[in-house]
């Protein structure tokens, strides 16, 4: 097969598996426990795992691993859906391990009936007392030698509900003084007394991770199962599982997780942010979540390229937000439609304009086919407070009595007075416009130092803008001492609520992003309606992130 070069170990291990004649094709799947929304770490697993299976002609298996009744609802099974399909990518098939207990079960008889499992009537507390350390052998349960027949009742009355919760478990007969600690006789089943979202009340023993994962990934017939670091000390337990039921030989291959600083990963710590209200929900635009990251304005193919800079190592590191912001930079530059807001406006009037001009804007300066659209310049304007100042200062690029200073895509104006509410605040600035100043066919010889939006006053709308700042006050809220919860950055979202935005924003939908002129990139967010239009700012400008 013609394949690009591997660009990762794991792309060099199935290489070298396909080179060698091992597979026809390769199949990969990705196995996430419906217990919560995907994040930024499952969309690096999903990258990569769809990824290879891509470039090698292979195909991919969705798999939900939902063998821990208690955790597990089907509104997150529909959401991991929506969010692998939103990054782009096209399961071969979904299965779920609830579909393999009839399956698992039969697995389970047969290892009794070859002697390499029994049912141990030890509590949890006495199991991890006799299970020893890494440096000393654990002892033999008493219940390590039951006959084959007596395990083969005593599993049966299990499933059929005999025995309370933690009163037996079904145990495979290893080696209780070998060096991994997992293969001192792992747990295979446990009793409990749950409804699954799938099976209902059906079962009331449900497997162990370790007797579940590698013989879904055998049935599927999974050539390369991919999993994070942590589980290399369950690798020997997963072969040797294959290798007592003679099934098809899967074979585990583990890369560091993806992190990103100032924010969790886990599944488990987002569930707190959300049912402890720090953020409104798993969707939330400060979330790392896929849907909070979409919902931000964070596009798939930007989520993508960071997964790809950020790459698969087989040893852990933090990634830096900033380069996923930069990645979101990089492509809304080059998609999001250009508008103007002014975010906290000052009147400008222009008292030599009587008439209303219609202008065409480009809507993309990066995007030769991004067409125009139309604004009217009328003789009373706003501009953003902090454009304007009184006292001069050299170099300046904002508006100044007695300079002039152009309005994008517009005119140049000349500021000429300053108008006072009885408190001697500002209340209105008065402009004169170059009537042949304007954009694109300007011949009024007037130099100017800068640009500054605006937007007029008949026809613009008040628009709420949501801007996010970092979940957490520190880099690895996860490793700080204390709840990570404790480390919450309390002032993460700022609402605006004096922003005025030109009209065409009226029209705004989630298939559009854009760029507010000097404020950054924004989304619409789905809470907006017609009588309340809310933006979420996805990213600035610039980098304000990264380490000074
Ligand atoms: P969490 O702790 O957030 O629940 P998990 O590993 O328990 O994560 P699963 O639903 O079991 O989540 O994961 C599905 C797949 O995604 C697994 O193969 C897992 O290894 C992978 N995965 C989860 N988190 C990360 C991460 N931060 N980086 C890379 N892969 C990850
Ligand atoms: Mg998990």
């Amino acid at each position: 097969m013609e394949t690009d070069k591997a660009t990762n170990f794991i792309e060099e291990i199935i290489d070298a598996d396909l080179k060698a004649g091992k597979y026809k094709s390769i199949i990969t799947r990705f196995p996430p426990e419906p217990n919560g929304y995907l994040h930024m770490g499952h969309a690096a697993s999903i990258c990569l795992n769809f990824g290879v299976a891509q470039k090698y002609g292979g195909t991919t298996n969705l798999r939900f691993d939902d063998t821990n009744p208690v955790t597990e609802d089907t509104e997150y099974v529909d959401s991991i859906m929506a969010d692998v399909k939103w990054l782009g990518f096209n399961w071969a098939n979904v299965f779920y391990a609830s579909d393999y207990f009839e399956q698992l079960y039969v697995f389970a008889v047969q290892l009794i009936q070859q002697g390499d499992a029994y049912v141990c009537d030890l509590t949890a507390d006495e199991i991890a007392a006799q299970k020893g350390t890494p440096t000393e052998a654990g002892t033999h349960s008493p219940y390590r030698d039951r006959s084959v027949a007596e395990n083969l009742a005593l599993f049966e009355a299990m499933r059929d509900g005999k025995y309370k919760e933690g009163e037996k478990t079904l145990r495979a007969k290893i080696d209780m003084s070998s060096s991994n600690m997992l293969m001192r006789d792992p747990l295979l089943y446990r009793i409990k007394f749950a409804h699954h979202h799938r099976t209902g009340d059906k079962w009331c023993i449900y497997p162990m991770y370790d007797f579940a994962h590698g013989q879904s990934d055998s049935i599927e017939k999974i050539t390369h199962s991919i999993c994070t670091l942590e589980f290399i000390p369950h690798r020997e337990v997963y072969d040797w599982l294959i290798e007592k039921l003679g099934i098809y030989p899967s074979k585990q291959y583990e890369f560091a997780r993806v992190n990103v600083n100032y924010t969790v990963m886990s599944k488990r710590k987002l569930l707190q942010l959300v049912n402890e209200n720090h953020v409104t929900g798993w969707d939330d635009p400060r979330m790392p979540t896929i849907s909070g990251m979409r919902r931000r304005g964070i596009t798939a193919n930007a989520i993508r390229t960071f997964c790809e800079k950020a790459g698969i190592a087989k040893r852990e590191k933090v990634n830096e937000f900033s380069l996923l912001e930069f990645c979101v930079r990089e492509e809304l530059n080059k998609i999001a439609l250009r508008r103007m807001v002014v975010f906290q406006p000052l009147k400008v009037v222009i008292t030599n304009l009587d008439k209303e001009i219609e202008l065409n804007i480009e809507n993309n300066p990066e995007d030769e086919n991004g067409g125009t659209r139309q604004l009217m310049f009328t003789n009373e304007i706003y501009i953003e407070q902090e454009d304007f100042v009184e006292v001069a200062q050299k170099k300046i690029f904002k508006m100044e009595v007695g300079q002039a200073i152009r309005l994008k895509g517009a005119f140049i104006v000349q500021c000429n007075e300053v108008i006072r509410n009885a408190d001697h605040s500002i209340a209105e600035i008065h402009c004169t416009y170059y009537a042949n100043s304007q954009s694109g066919q300007d011949t009024s010889g007037v130099k100017v130092q800068g640009t500054l939006h605006w937007v007029s006053s008949k026809y613009a709308i008040p628009v709420e803008i949501r801007e996010y700042d970092r979940l957490f006050k520190v880099e690895n809220p996860a490793d700080e001492e204390g709840d990570f919860k404790d480390y919450i950055n309390e002032n993460s979202l700022n609402i605006v609520n004096t922003a005025l935005a030109e009209p065409s924003l009226k029209e705004a939908t989630l298939t559009h992003h854009f760029q507010f002129l000097r404020k950054g990139y924004f989304y619409l967010d789905k809470e907006s309606n017609p009588s309340t239009i809310i933006f979420n700012k996805t990213v600035g400008l610039k980098d304000n992130w990264s380490k000074k």
